[in-house]
């Protein structure tokens, strides 16, 4: 049963670090997030729109 506690190690939670018990938690639980679902695009390329399309 979760009672509040770190999503990451389940401890109890510190106010400051909500919802995390600390700073590593909350920072590892960012990592995470970023590799999972902060992806921006797949070939990283960022087209000129202002190009004209047919040269
Ligand atoms: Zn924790």
């Amino acid at each position: 049963m979760t009672k509040g506690g770190c999503p990451i190690c389940g401890k109890p939670v510190a106010a400051s670090y909500r919802p995390f018990c600390s700073v590593p938690c909350a920072d590892l639980d960012l990592q995470r997030w970023l590799d999972g679902d902060y992806v921006i695009s797949d070939n990283g390329v960022i087209e000129d729109v202002s190009k004209p399309a047919d040269r």
